[in-house]
């Protein structure tokens, strides 16, 4: 098959979040599949293009923003069997944040992301790429489905095309005001409540949700509770219900690769299921050293590895924080974001010095090493589309603490399954304090029982994280695209 995949983000070019993550695995699963795939992005300036040889390609071509043509050029670069497209517009993307600075998003990010959108369908065109299915990716690059069905429907380069729709997380949609749709191209005879209108403006993720062949979430969970409850849904639980037929979930995998605690350079000892309590030991005395905590806790050492943000309910651990010390055990944190939470922790580390630690920042080793210092990984997210976190925590041997919501109740047990998959972590059924510090009791008594806690840990560590399954399902998705389009897989 011949796969676009349409981002704004992809590991190892640009992230913010796990929405980069998944997109870069995803490229290079299906190009190992054997499918022609290419990635578009915006080509940002913070990409190192000498790091992965970008080179510009020559030419270029003008996009329609309302009245006005703005430039466009491409640059690329092959990347493991893949080729990434980086669309060049100094305009929009010569900046030093991807979509604001200093917590405010850029005032012209509705402009930036229907620029991008439409700059793939005519830089795909541009390259001569005639792609079988175009994969987007959250709202930034939800308008491509309408596009391709609205303004593309009479270009015969398009005419085979289908579109598939990725919803990383429906709390962020794109709402911008009533004059985007003009800016966008679209005309007025679409701007209904049932096409692109949404409560007198437009919302990107809802025109994707409207036009795209098949849309789905990154874990089954999630892909219920967004069409059950306006919680999850947002507002647009009623045209997720409508295309329910179309909607799946796939569970994102993580990279094994990248970790792999038997072979992670950045961690003082690596450690495998048979050396986890060796290397948690050696692991543990490194962190809590770097972090100037007691060196030998009565308890276990919790972890948070998380933007500091009101979906990752870590306002209940601020909450449970001086109930945690008192039991014994230590807690890090790592962390970005919202200014109140940070203060929250910030307050509780000066409070209980030798317990409890703040690491403030994005800081990618530093999440390694303590992925395998600690023993226990606090998630008590409000929603979580899948969530890589605990995941990755499951493999470096750290069990979860995590709600049954989203990919967390896909991932985490706390009872064996009817077909014999162990426990692997506690879950909490509610994003509750009281619910969250019940589990966290479950978690500290199985601690006091070590055998039982190295089954559970060797349970966690020995779990199926992988792509395979997942990536065999996409390709299932994009076949069943291409059939609808009226062309053979
Ligand atoms: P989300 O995409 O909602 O932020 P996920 O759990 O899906 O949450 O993915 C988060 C990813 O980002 C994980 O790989 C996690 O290790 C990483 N991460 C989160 N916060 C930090 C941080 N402060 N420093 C380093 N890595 C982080």
């Amino acid at each position: 098959m011949k796969i676009l995949l349409a981002s704004s983000e992809a590991v190892p070019f640009c992230k913010t979040g796990g929405l980069a993550d998944v997109v870069g695995a995803l490229t290079q699963l299906l190009s190992r599949h054997g499918h022609q795939v290419c990635l578009f992005l915006p080509k940002y300036k913070s990409i190192d293009l000498g790091a992965f040889s970008i080179k510009p390609l020559p030419g270029g071509y003008v996009i329609p923003i309302g009245d006005d043509l703005e430039k466009a050029s491409l640059s690329w670069a092959e990347w493991k069997g893949a080729t990434v497209y980086f669309v060049d517009s100094p305009k929009y993307f010569s900046r030093n944040g991807l979509y604001g600075e200093e917590g405010k998003d850029y005032e012209d990010n509705d402009e930036r992301f229907l620029f991008f959108s439409r700059a793939v369908l005519e830089g795909a065109k541009f390259v001569d790429f005639r792609p079988d299915v175009v994969h987007c990716h959250d709202w930034q690059t939800a308008l491509i489905p309408a596009y391709l069905k609205l303004l593309y429907h009479i270009d015969a380069f398009y005419a085979r095309t289908g579109t598939l729709l990725t919803l990383h997380n429906l709390a962020y949609q794109g709402v911008f005001p009533k004059d985007v749709p003009f800016i966008a191209g679209f005309g007025w005879t679409h701007f209904t409540p049932d096409r692109l209108e949404y409560y007198g403006g437009m919302n990107f993720l809802k025109a994707g949700l409207v036009y795209a062949d098949r849309l789905n979430t990154v874990s089954p969970t999630y892909a219920q509770e967004i069409q059950a409850d306006g919680a999850f849904g947002r507002g647009l639980e009623g045209v997720l219900r409508q295309r329910s037929a179309d909607l799946r979930g796939i569970l994102n995998g993580i990279d094994l690769e990248l970790w792999d605690p038997e072979k992670d350079k950045l961690l003082p000892k690596a450690f495998g299921s048979k050396t986890f309590a060796e290397g948690k030991a050696a692991n543990k005395a490194a962190v809590r050293k770097e972090c100037g905590l007691a060196e030998s806790g009565r308890g276990p050492l919790f972890g948070v590895i998380s933007r500091l943000d009101p979906q990752k309910g870590l306002d209940l651990v601020v909450e449970l924080v001086p109930r945690l010390v008192e039991s014994g055990a230590q807690l890090v944190v790592l962390g970005d974001g919202s200014p109140e939470l940070r203060e929250d922790f910030r307050r509780l580390a000066s409070r209980f010095p030798l317990a409890v630690h703040l690491h403030s920042g994005f800081d990618e080793p530093f999440a390694h090493r303590l992925y395998a210092a600690v023993d226990l990984f606090l998630m008590p997210s409000r929603f979580e589309p899948c969530g890589l976190g605990q995941m990755i925590a499951m493999r470096y041997g750290a069990l979860p603490v995590a709600t049954r919501t989203g990919g967390l109740a896909d991932t985490v047990r706390e009872e064996a399954t009817p077909a014999g998959l162990p426990p692997n972590g506690f879950v909490a059924p509610a994003a509750s304090s009281a619910a969250v510090w019940s589990a966290i009791e479950r978690a500290l008594s199985l601690w006091a029982r070590p055998p039982e806690w190295a089954d559970r840990v060797r349970a966690a560590m020995g779990s199926d994280y992988s792509w395979d399954r997942s990536a065999a399902t996409y390709e299932a998705l994009c076949r069943e695209i291409m059939a609808l389009r009226g062309q053979k897989a």
